[in-house]
């Protein structure tokens, strides 16, 4: 930008503005639709969707049929801990290079998958196809069968090349390749008093600490899927009598096999922020219709409440007034965080989501204050540009929007899988707010270039959108 050119503010581009809405407008909204050409999105691709949800089942071989860098950019990248095996936390590649690309790469997957199976015996077997394994067209399928009857070890071939779609649709292809050892188990002496807990990645132990809760009130956890999961687990989760759904994006799919095919109900929960996880607990007391269950899961509730809440009055005496931003995966965890920062005494100004829905909308925009800035499949410019305007003093999100943040010197708390902190749970709320009040209230902020940044409004380099 020359010295004596004037500053603009970004734009939204025009393809893009029904996904950006305000509370108040009376505009429309659009959402659930292709990022748009131009727009650099947040989502991640299919290949990327499959690999994370999947990921934590913990005695499971996970192999990525495609290049190195396919296996390398997601390695490791949830904060998912394992009570025993950790098998998952290795990167198994197949490395495709350019011999494999004109000859095919079957004959390397056959033989990476012998050799693992040999050498580490897991329980089962994941194949994750990406983009190159897509467009050379090896049959991941047949290997897989193949190489299952030779090991007696089952294979699941993962259909997700990163073309695909995104995310949401590497989230399908991963139920329908978990659903696949679904119904494989011995369900007896399971009781009627049963949840499968899906969507829940245990995150820093945050499953162990929901497992316990219902546990202390007499229902017995079958399977969580697939934090801490286990490839036995997944095949006798067909004999739970209730499936509560957190992350809904990742697991409805799932959740409807199970629905449809095993006559499984399935409830939507979340486990953010005391309102959240009271409803969660008493979501399935209510279901199974036994007032004993109902009597302690009030009473779980009214301890551990009490236990955090000075705690927390403390903290939201500090936060009050402050202002947050919010963008994450699904929507479920977007409707908490709303929740979990007004209990703080926060407010929320800009909320967005990579796969929600227009049901998941509706019931964001409902819950929100009015000014509010909902954005759908957003980009880094765009959100720099909310940050700005709406002058966050927290921007909470995941891997890739950190970065914006502490560019514009701004606080960030990371909420997504690659934290190591359980946020989950009455415990966790606590773990919030400390993290929360932590980050907005450290004094580093005081020499963050974002005052300077407001008044200058946005570098022009940047931001101008307009020119061709
Ligand atoms: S988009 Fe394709 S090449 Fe890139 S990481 Fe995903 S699967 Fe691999």
């Amino acid at each position: 930008m020359k010295a004596d050119e004037p500053t603009k503010v970004i734009q939204v581009l025009d393809d893009r503005a029904a996904q950006v809405w305000t509370k108040g407008s009376g505009e429309a909204f659009v959402c659930d639709r292709k990022s748009t050409a131009g727009s650099v999105t947040q989502r991640a691709c299919a290949f990327c969707g499959s690999r994370v949800v999947l990921y934590p089942i913990a005695d499971a071989l996970h192999i990525v049929h495609g290049p190195i860098g396919c296996a390398v950019y997601n390695w490791d990248i949830r904060g998912s801990l394992s009570s025993g095996s950790q098998l998952h936390r290795n990167s198994f590649s197949t490395d495709l290079a350019e011999k494999e690309v004109i000859f095919g790469g079957e004959k390397k997957l056959e033989a990476s998958l012998l050799e693992l199976i040999e050498y580490y015996k897991p329980k089962a077997a994941f194949v994750y196809s990406t983009c190159i394994v897509g467009l050379i067209g090896d049959d991941v399928q047949a290997i897989c069968r193949k190489v299952s009857k030779k090991t007696n070890i089952d294979c699941i071939p993962v259909d997700s090349p990163g073309f695909k779609g995104t995310k949401k649709t590497g989230y399908q292809a991963a139920c329908e390749a978990a659903y696949k050892l679904v119904g494989t188990g011995d369900t007896s002496g399971i009781s009627k008093y049963s949840i499968n807990l899906m969507g829940e990645f245990n995150i820093g132990g945050e499953a162990w600490m929901i497992r316990e809760y219902y546990e202390r009130i007499g229902i017995e956890v079958v399977a969580t899927i697939t934090g801490d999961g286990r490839v036995d687990d997944l095949r006798r989760c067909h004999g739970a009598a209730l499936n509560l759904v957190q992350c809904s994006g990742s697991m409805t799919h799932l959740a409807q096999l199970l629905e449809e095919e095993h006559g499984i109900p399935l409830k939507r929960v979340s486990f953010f922020g005391f309102e959240d996880t009271a409803q969660a607990l008493y979501t399935a007391a209510e279901h199974f219709g036994d007032p004993e269950l109902m009597c302690k899961a009030e009473e779980l509730v009214r301890d551990e409440i009490a236990k955090y809440t000075p705690k927390i009055k403390a903290y939201r005496k500090e936060l009050k007034g402050k202002k947050a931003a919010l963008y994450v995966g699904g929507a479920f965890k977007a409707f908490s965080l709303v929740l979990a920062l007004r209990a703080l005494g926060m407010k929320t100004v800009l909320a967005g989501t990579q796969t929600g829905n227009a049901e998941d909308y509706k019931q964001l925009q409902d819950i929100c204050d009015p000014g509010t800035v909902i954005v759908d499949d957003s980009n880094p410019l765009e959100l720099a540009k909310f940050v700005l305007e709406k002058e966050v003093d927290l921007f909470i999100g995941g891997v890739k929007e950190r970065p914006i943040a502490f560019k514009l010197g701004v606080a960030f708390c990371d909420h997504n899988h690659e934290r190591k902190i359980p946020l989950a749970g009455f415990e966790g709320m606590l773990h919030f707010a400390d993290e929360v009040a932590k980050s907005v209230l450290s004094p580093i902020w005081k020499f963050a270039p974002r005052h300077e940044l407001r008044a200058l409004k946005i570098n022009t380099q940047i931001a101008d959108t307009e020119s061709p």
